[in-house]
């Protein structure tokens, strides 16, 4: 496994491997402090492409002026033998001033499915992952690129841009890897206390409670935001940012064609901010 900073460096290996050997490459972008949700991505990539190129960027221009930038988890010896073990052949770790120069000739803004969930709580989250993974695409040069349903609003973002700006790469969702007690994985947890890692279980559990009865025809979908939201409110240190029950991947209220419903949330504990969500497919009620 190859580790490159330069953007030039990163060009130069995948030239080699697309140019003369026409290898395909599965792409993982993620901002580092692995943990076996990024591995399931890096490994189903190995299982489907020639090559596998992880990114690992704390992104700037996703996190807002008070969020945790400077805070967000970072072990970069640990992740890159993680990644070497999950079969990653090039791990791209640039700098935040080899990925922006200091004035942008141009942004990017996200204009769908924006205004609700994390882009109405982060504003201007999806612009920033947007831009940076336009660039992080037009330099990996991907067959396919992963991503995790646990950012299920990012899966349905980064769709809308590669469809709308015609890259010509397939977005790959990855199911949820969970802690054995239903905790979606996260970098983020590392920053729970004793008792807020024994309450954060309850933020799948309360979603998981809503979604068996809407699907039981028990709740519609408006109620069961109410009953999940109940719910979360009793979880001990914790507040509620937002839930929702939307049409996915539209995540418009009254997208009536949709197959898929979800359920999503986002809980702030003292020292993380998690989210979690569920999908679910309409005809199996
Ligand atoms: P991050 O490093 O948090 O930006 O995540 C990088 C990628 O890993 C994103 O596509 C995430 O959706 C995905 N990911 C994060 N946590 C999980 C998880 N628990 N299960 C599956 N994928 C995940």
């Amino acid at each position: 496994m190859n580790v490159v900073s330069k953007v030039s460096e990163a060009r130069k290996e995948i030239a080699a491997w697309k140019e003369f050997h026409q290898l395909s490459i599965g792409f993982v972008p993620t901002m580092g402090f692995l943990h076996e949700g990024h591995l399931e991505l890096i490994k189903k990539a190995r299982t489907e492409n020639d090559k596998v190129v992880v990114s690992i960027f704390v992104n700037p221009a996703q996190f807002g002026p008070n969020e945790d930038y400077e805070s967000y988890p970072r072990n970069l010896d640990r992740d890159l033998k993680l990644a070497q073990e999950a079969g990653a052949d090039l791990v791209f770790t640039p700098d935040a001033s080899e990925m922006y120069g200091p004035v942008p000739a141009v942004s990017l803004k996200a204009s769908a499915r924006t205004d609700v969930l994390c882009g109405k709580s982060r504003p201007g989250h999806f612009d920033g992952v947007v831009t940076v993974l336009t660039k992080l695409f037009n330099i990996i040069q991907p067959a396919r690129a992963y991503f995790g349903k646990k950012d299920a609003q990012q899966a349905a973002v980064v769709k809308g841009l590669v469809d709308d700006l015609f890259f010509p790469i397939e977005i790959v969702p990855v199911e949820t890897v969970r802690e054995k007690d239903g905790l979606a994985k996260s970098s983020r947890n590392v920053y729970l206390t004793d008792t807020e890692r024994q309450e954060a279980p309850k933020i799948y559990k309360s979603l998981l409670a809503g979604k068996n009865l809407f699907m039981e025809e028990k709740l519609s979908a408006e109620e069961t935001k109410e009953y999940i939201l109940s719910l979360l409110n009793e979880i001990q240190g914790a507040e509620v940012d937002y839930m929702e029950v939307l049409p996915y991947p539209e995540l418009i209220p009254a997208a009536g064609q949709s197959k898929q419903m979800i359920a999503a949330a986002a809980v702030k504990f003292s020292g993380a901010r998690l989210i979690d969500n569920i999908i679910w497919n309409l005809e199996e009620k």
